[in-house]
């Protein structure tokens, strides 16, 4: 089993100055109580990202630090969205730390999970993805447009962990992978399924928000939706040619239909011909355009220059 490891808690932030005093207050009581256990190193910290914040969050995160070490800080030079600011503490932590866990600011995701997911890690996983049991206290709305929208990205081809967020686990090994993704369009719960390693889940109850807003309103949601869509996949650009081939095929059907219907005598002169070029001629277009857009999906995947393999281990000639 593998004790006292030195974790990092990671919390992105932005404005967040409501929540973070009692966030901050208890995720020291957690680590206490973690390191108390031997399940976390004394080395062990709580790393919030300042994800440029118009408010004041990074004073807040200063004088957290000042009073205590076990918080540190990052500041971003500006505000770079919530998947690049975790990004940013997750790839500073990794130097200095075994294992990583992030987190929201604002209390939703209970993190009494922690301690399961410690468990998952010491039992050998290297990733341990928080899944929400429930959304009781979502609203209606939020939970019918969320689950929705991981409905929708796994039909599109973004493979994503059901009903799971940014609430994970992630050993030193997974983020040595993640580093390897050279991604510019990033969107962690697509990427992080691609690292591999071995990986667990683990359920826990979300709550409400602690305090502060939601920086997610619908309209954030559905353009992060489409970013995680079109930065992962190229699913969108073969359904613009499997319409286009239907549509064309509709209209050799209806050639069909019109020819019979001529033959038999029930025709409107000039109005066959004209509506089946129309429909003939708009679906080879978007099959043109689909086509097009094919080769452009895959330059598209070629600049992403993902890596093609990440190796787990290797079993050499110093192997104890
Ligand atoms: N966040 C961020 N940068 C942004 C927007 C949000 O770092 O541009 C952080 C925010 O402070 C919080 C997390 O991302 O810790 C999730 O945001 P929020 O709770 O508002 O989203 P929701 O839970 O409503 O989907
Ligand atoms: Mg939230």
């Amino acid at each position: 089993m593998k004790m006292n490891n030195t974790l990092y808690i990671v919390v992105p932030c932005y404005n967040e100055e409501a929540v973070l005093p009692e966030t901050a207050k208890r995720l020291g009581v957690k680590l206490n109580d973690l390191i108390l256990e031997g399940k976390a190193s004394p080395k062990s910290r709580i790393m919030f990202v300042n994800d440029g914040s118009k408010d004041k969050t990074w004073q807040l995160i200063e004088e957290l630090h000042q009073n205590s070490k076990f918080y540190v800080g990052v500041n971003l030079s500006r505000n770079r969205g919530h998947q690049n600011a975790l990004l940013a503490g997750l790839m500073t932590a990794k130097e200095l730390c075994d294992v990583t866990i992030s987190m929201d600011a604002d209390l939703q995701d209970d993190i009494n999970a922690v301690d399961a997911m410690l468990d998952e890690y010491a039992g050998g996983a290297d990733i341990v993805y928080g899944v929400r049991s429930k959304r009781k206290t979502d609203s209606f709305f939020k939970r019918v447009t969320a689950e929705g929208f991981y409905r929708l990205m796994n039909k599109m081809g973004a493979e994503t962990v059901f009903n799971h967020a940014d609430y994970r686990l992630m050993s030193k090994k997974a983020l040595e992978g993640l580093a390897e993704f050279g991604e510019v369009n990033l969107f962690l719960r697509g990427i992080v399924p691609m690292v591999g390693f071995k990986n667990a889940v683990v359920y826990y109850e979300r709550s409400q928000r602690f305090a502060g807003e939601s920086k997610y309103p619908l309209k954030k949601m559905i353009s992060f939706a489409l970013e995680g869509i079109t930065s992962l996949s190229t699913k969108p650009i073969r359904l613009i040619t499997l319409i286009g081939m239907l549509i064309f095929l509709i209209s050799i059907i209806m050639l069909a239909v019109f020819i019979i219907q001529w033959a038999i005598g029930v025709t409107v002169s000039g109005w066959a011909s004209l509506i089946c070029s129309v429909w003939a001629i708009g679906g080879l277009i978007m099959l043109a355009l689909g086509v097009i857009g094919e080769y452009i999906g895959k330059i598209y995947l070629e600049t992403k220059k993902r890596p093609r393999f990440i190796i787990e281990k290797v079993l050499g000639d110093d192997e104890k």
